[in-house]
């Protein structure tokens, strides 16, 4: 691949170079039949290289935006002749040009730069629409072009068809968003996993910290859990979880909100901009709602059916309150709901600074 490029670029130079000399010997008044010679020996040359490579050379004059050279084999890529090409412009067959870094631009940005004095070169990638109606990727790597006395005409550069390595980077795109996905997913529950969680509190507390926002926590454990599984076995016990996470997924509405598995058969759920009001209506919604599933539950202190004990806290973050604040008394809340019975909700306030 990279020696393809070398070659690509050695090609380029070349051509510059061979341009060049027949400039020179043109400046130089050097009897009219050695320019002769040496343009037909250079054209020659050029042409085998050029119709040798299935990539596409070309030279475009920035005066009217029309090809000065491209390669027949354009006619390969694209269904269209060089002529076709500069009659139709070449602008009007790209689809989409694809952002490959900050020196992705379309063809008249990059000559409107280049005319500003930007020397670099140029990559873009281009989505193309053939003769057939067919689309097609093409990357684009520009060079300038510049007379004998260094003045712009125009840019030099190679067309590839990229099509094939375009289809391999998309798939590899959306088999990482797929491994993003199930990376931070709980795989029992389908709700999102602690290192989700951990990262999006810390993501939520900054952000409503500097907007001066309240963040509400509910902590939501499963009541004598143990129990459960050792009158029905893991198996019942894994679908109780289940049940558990669809039915607080199916409380909490709002897209920013987050559901986790927080560990075990305890869930958090994440409640940015919300306040302590707010908070303590969903997780009461939540704790009903779990009981309303009706799952059996005979050996339970806290009635006949399954239920949860939910602590929340709500704290508008400030500078040097860490987020485990909100953990911890969203987790008092939690140890005092169980003390005082299960099947309920306690909210934990921060006590405020003396
Ligand atoms: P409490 O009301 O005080 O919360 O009592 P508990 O029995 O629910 O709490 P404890 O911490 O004593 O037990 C938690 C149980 O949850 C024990 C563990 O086997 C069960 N558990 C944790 N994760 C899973 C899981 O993925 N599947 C199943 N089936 N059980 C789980
Ligand atoms: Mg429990
Ligand atoms: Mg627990």
């Amino acid at each position: 691949m990279r020696d393809e490029k070398k070659s690509k670029e050695h090609l380029i130079r070349e051509l510059n170079e061979l341009r060049a000399r027949v400039a020179e010997l043109e400046a130089g008044r050097d009897g009219h039949r050695r320019v002769e010679e040496a343009l037909m020996q250079s054209e020659e040359r050029f042409r085998f290289m050029a119709e040798t490579t299935g990539d596409v050379l070309y030279q475009l004059k920035y005066r009217h935006m029309k090809y000065d050279y491209m390669s027949p084999s354009i006619r390969k890529l694209t269904g269209y002749t060089p002529e076709e090409i500069n009659e139709l412009g070449f602008a009007n067959l790209i689809e989409t040009i694809e952002d490959v870094g900050e020196n992705s631009l379309s063809m008249d940005v990059i000559a409107r730069e280049r005319e500003a004095g930007k020397t670099g070169e140029y990559h873009a990638d281009y989505l193309v629409r053939t003769k057939e109606g067919k689309l097609k990727w093409l990357g684009d790597h520009s060079f300038p072009w510049k007379d004998a006395s260094g003045n712009l005409i125009g840019s030099v550069g190679i067309l590839s068809d990229i099509t094939e390595r375009k289809g391999v980077e998309a798939t590899l795109r959306e088999m990482n968003q797929e491994l993003q996905r199930l990376a931070t997913l709980d795989g029992l529950t389908q709700v999102a996993n602690r290192r989700k969680f951990d990262e999006f509190l810390g993501l939520e507390w900054r952000r409503t910290r500097r907007e001066r926002l309240p963040l509400s926590l509910i902590l939501c454990d499963v009541d004598h859990f143990k129990l459960y599984n050792d009158t029905f076995g893991h198996p019942a016990g894994d679908g109780c979880l289940l049940a558990v996470a669809q039915t607080i997924s199916r409380c909490v509405k709002r897209p920013m909100d987050l559901v986790a598995r927080y560990g075990g058969e305890e869930f958090a759920v994440v409640l940015p901009n919300t306040d302590a009001h707010g908070a303590l209506f969903i997780a009461e919604n939540i704790r009903r709602e779990i009981h309303n599933l009706k799952i059996p539950h005979p050996q339970s202190s806290a009635g006949s059916y399954l239920t949860t004990s939910c602590g929340v806290s709500t704290i508008v973050p400030q500078d040097g309150c860490p987020p485990k604040t909100l953990i911890s008394l969203a987790d008092e809340g939690l140890y005092e709901a169980k003390r005082k019975g299960r099947n309920q909700v306690v909210m934990r306030h921060q006590a405020l600074p003396q």
